[in-house]
């Protein structure tokens, strides 16, 4: 459920028609619904309820400031894979202890920035980046709380682009390697393990490579605390897809997911920790853009918007459905039209939608994407010299732009000429 509906004719964004936003800031652009959000941070937190948990919001899928404070302000955590994404969760008022750090390529720059502004915990990926780590939180004079990443080797039948729970990944540390590993740590000064983590890949429709890599995490921790390790966190990571084909598409729910948690490793005296990214940010927000040409081609129609790959590259880049939608309701039983919906770019690639039966939309008129909130703006690049589209947040009657779109003077004049030209 969001809360982008027609009303009166128009396509609203909780309670403001998407035609004033349009009016006020131009196309395209991305507008979130605050409502959205809110609501899809507290499903998971009763998802988990009777269970100690911390909810992180992968701060990657949407790192606007506002919409990190929008969940920071519930209680959430963050969880980050870059010094410039912990700054983020910080700029939104993330206290350092609800912050989680991953990623397969820590510096030891991110190292220090995150040691000394306050972490929960360190993801550590793989034997090299411990030892770095050890070192850095010794050099600091402090000691660096860690979960190992297990890499275990389920197939999370998802894009291949991203899944990351299969050995051949370059993700985590393989599961069967990882008591060695996680006895190396205990011997380290500058470490202090207190868990373990696994995510497996984005955009998962079924609750089984789910069940079947928490198993294999229980069986890992059963074995760790006879070790001596004393495991008391266990980070199950994201990856719970989201509709976006409403017309046939229904992932899993957020309870059935928890429950899932709940019966895995529910009883194992943990504080659990999950990381959704996409399903909190990916239906509280929609592109809106303007048709620019319905252009006939030969045995094919195509409608050329003025938004392209570089603002939203999940088509061209994962092959990735987006519902699209006239912004003024269609007449009851209005006739289709097939169309191909493509972006200005000069690339082939730049293609939204191939085969589309849509309702037909002028030269001028208004589309929306849906389903854009999550891995959208954050992907977006100034290919072909297009400003960065601008996000705007809704929250009742009121709207604000978040980012602005820059103008071509800040543009270009990143650009230096040195002076021996
Ligand atoms: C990307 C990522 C997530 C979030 O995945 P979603 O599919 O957006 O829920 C969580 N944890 C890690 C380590 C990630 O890399």
């Amino acid at each position: 459920m969001d809360h982008f509906i027609y009303r009166d004719g128009v396509l609203h964004a909780e309670d403001v028609a998407v035609t004033e936003i349009a009016a006020t800031v131009g196309t395209p652009f991305y507008a979130y619904s605050e409502a959205t959000l809110a609501r899809h941070f507290r499903v998971f937190d009763e998802a988990l309820d009777g269970m100690d948990h911390l909810i992180c919001y992968a701060v990657k899928a949407n790192s606007n400031v506002a919409v990190l404070k929008i969940l920071g302000d519930l209680g959430a955590g963050m969880d980050v894979v870059s010094g410039g994404e912990y700054l983020r969760a910080k700029a939104a008022g993330v206290p350092g202890d609800r912050i989680v750090f991953s990623g397969v390529g820590k510096t030891r720059e991110e190292m220090r920035m995150v040691l000394t502004g306050g972490i929960r915990q360190f993801n550590v990926e793989s034997e090299p980046e411990l030892a770095v780590l050890n070192e850095v939180a010794q050099e600091l004079g402090v000691v660096a709380p860690i979960t190992l990443r297990v890499n275990p080797d389920v197939d999370a039948k998802t894009h291949a682009k991203i899944a990351t729970g299969k050995s051949d990944n370059k993700f985590g540390i393989p599961i069967a390697k990882s008591r060695a590993v996680y006895a190396q740590a205990a011997e380290m000064a500058g470490i202090e393990v207190v868990g373990v983590d696994v995510h497996i890949g984005s955009q998962l429709t079924d609750l089984e490579p789910f069940r079947n890599a928490f198993l294999k995490v229980r069986e890992l921790t059963e074995e760790l605390r006879a070790d001596g390790h004393n495991i008391r966190r266990l980070d199950l990571g994201g990856g719970l897809g989201i509709p976006y084909a409403r017309s046939n598409e229904a992932p899993p729910l957020p309870m059935d997911y928890g429950q899932v948690i709940k019966d895995t490793v529910g009883d194992m005296g943990v504080e659990i920790e999950i990381e959704p990214g996409r399903l909190v940010a990916g239906n509280a927000g929609i592109m809106v853009t303007s048709v620019i040409y319905n252009k006939e081609g030969e045995g094919r129609d195509f409608l050329i918007v003025d938004a392209a790959m570089n603002d939203l590259i999940r088509p061209a880049m994962y092959e990735a459905h987006h519902d699209i939608i006239p912004v003024l309701e269609p007449e009851v039983g209005a006739d289709k039209v097939e169309v191909d919906i493509v972006g200005p770019v000069c690339e082939t690639g730049d293609t939204f939608a191939k085969h589309r039966m849509m309702h037909p939309v002028a030269d001028g008129g208004l589309v929306a994407f849906r389903s854009a909130g999550a891995y959208g703006a954050v992907m977006s690049s100034e290919y072909n010299t297009r400003p960065m589209i601008p996000e705007v947040l809704v929250k009742g009657d009121q709207f604000a732009v978040i980012r602005e779109r820059p103008t071509f003077d800040e543009m270009i004049n990143r650009d230096k000429v040195p002076e021996w030209l």
